[in-house]
C-alpha cells in the first residue's frame, strides 16, 4: 500500500492548541490571543491513499484564496474565515501546496479520485473542498455534520466552506474497532474504515487502512503528534477532554500493537511530505 503525505499549508497557533492538556475558557482565550512570538507553526497535512478501489484523498487543507501570495495574509484569511478564526489559525499556503495543485502535480484530477474523506469539519480540513469540484464521492460522517450544523460548533466550523457541497453522509455503526466502537465501512469490504474518534469534535473520524495483515491509522486531530499519547497530554483545542483522553489511550495501545504499521497525525511537524510504502 502506498500513501502520499501532502502538506497543504500550515497554521501558526498557540502551543496550547496541540498540548494545552485541558479545555477551558481561559485556555480558549489564550489560543485566540497568543502573541506572535509564542506561536508554533504546524503543518496542515492531507493524505492520498493508493487504494485498490482508486486514489482516496483524506481531507483538503487550506484553499488558495486564504493565502494568495503563499504567506499569512490577515485580510485574505478574514475574507474566507470569520475574523476570530483567521486570528486563531494564521493560515498560510505556499505556492504549489493547495490540494488541486498537488493533485495536478501527481497527474490527478478531482474526478479521478475514488473518494474524498473528510475527517471533520474544522476549516483546516475542508477549506480546500472548493478545489475538488467534480470529485465522485465526498464522504463525511453524519454524526459530524449533525452537530456542526446545530450547535456551538458553528462558531468554529464556518458553514460557507462546506454546506453547499453535495456529500454522502453515512452513519457510524457498532464496531469492535476504534475508541468509541463506531465505524463506517467505506466499501463494505473492510478495506477502509472510518473510526469515530470523538473529543476534538463529536463526529471526527480516524481512518484505518489494512495492508498485508497489518494496518495504518490516520489519527486526524485525535492527537497532534505522538507526544500527546506518549505523555498523556490532551490537545487544548477540542470539545470533550475525557473523550480526547480515551482516544489517546486507544492510540497508545495501537502504537504497542505489532499489527499497527504506523499512526499518522494531521499536524505532526515530524511528518515529511512524500511517499510511504507499507
Ligand atoms: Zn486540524
Amino acid at each position: 500500500m502506498k500513501l502520499h503525505i501532502l502538506r497543504c499549508g500550515s497554521m501558526k497557533v498557540s502551543p496550547a492548541v496541540p498540548y494545552g492538556n485541558q479545555i477551558s475558557l481561559g485556555g480558549s482565550l489564550r489560543e485566540l490571543l497568543e502573541p506572535e512570538q509564542n506561536r508554533v507553526e504546524l503543518p496542515v497535512l492531507c493524505f492520498l491513499i493508493e487504494h485498490p478501489r482508486g486514489p482516496i484523498l483524506v481531507d483538503t487543507g487550506w484553499c488558495r484564496e486564504i493565502s494568495p501570495a503563499g504567506v499569512y495574509d490577515p485580510k485574505a484569511a478574514a475574507a474566507v474565515l470569520p475574523r476570530h478564526l483567521a486570528a486563531f489559525y494564521r493560515p498560510s499556503l505556499p505556492a504549489g501546496e493547495a490540494i488541486h495543485e498537488q493533485l495536478a502535480a501527481l497527474g490527478l484530477r478531482p474526478e479521478d479520485l475514488a473518494a474524498v474523506l473528510l475527517t471533520h469539519l474544522d476549516p483546516d480540513h475542508v477549506a480546500g473542498l472548493r478545489h475538488l469540484r467534480g470529485a465522485k464521492r465526498i464522504v463525511l460522517p453524519e454524526d459530524e455534520y449533525f452537530w456542526s450544523c446545530r450547535t456551538v460548533y458553528k462558531a468554529r466550523q464556518p458553514q460557507s466552506l462546506w454546506i453547499d457541497t453535495p456529500m454522502e453522509r453515512p452513519y457510524y455503526r457498532g464496531s469492535p474497532l476504534g475508541p468509541n466502537h463506531w465505524a463506517i465501512d467505506l466499501f463494505g469490504d473492510e478495506s477502509l474504515l472510518l473510526l469515530n474518534a470523538p473529543g476534538h469534535t463529536d463526529g471526527q473520524a480516524a481512518i484505518r487502512i489494512p495492508c498485508g495483515g497489518r494496518y495504518v491509522l490516520l489519527a486526524a486531530d485525535a492527537a497532534f503528534s505522538p507526544r500527546n499519547w506518549r505523555e498523556d497530554l490532551t490537545p487544548g483545542f477540542g470539545f470533550d477532554e475525557a473523550r480526547q483522553r480515551a482516544c489517546l489511550r486507544w492510540l497508545r495501545e495501537a502504537e504497542a500493537d505489532p499489527a499497527c504499521a504506523a499512526i499518522l497525525c494531521s499536524h505532526d511537524p515530524a511528518l515529511q511530505p512524500g511517499e510511504l510504502r507499507f
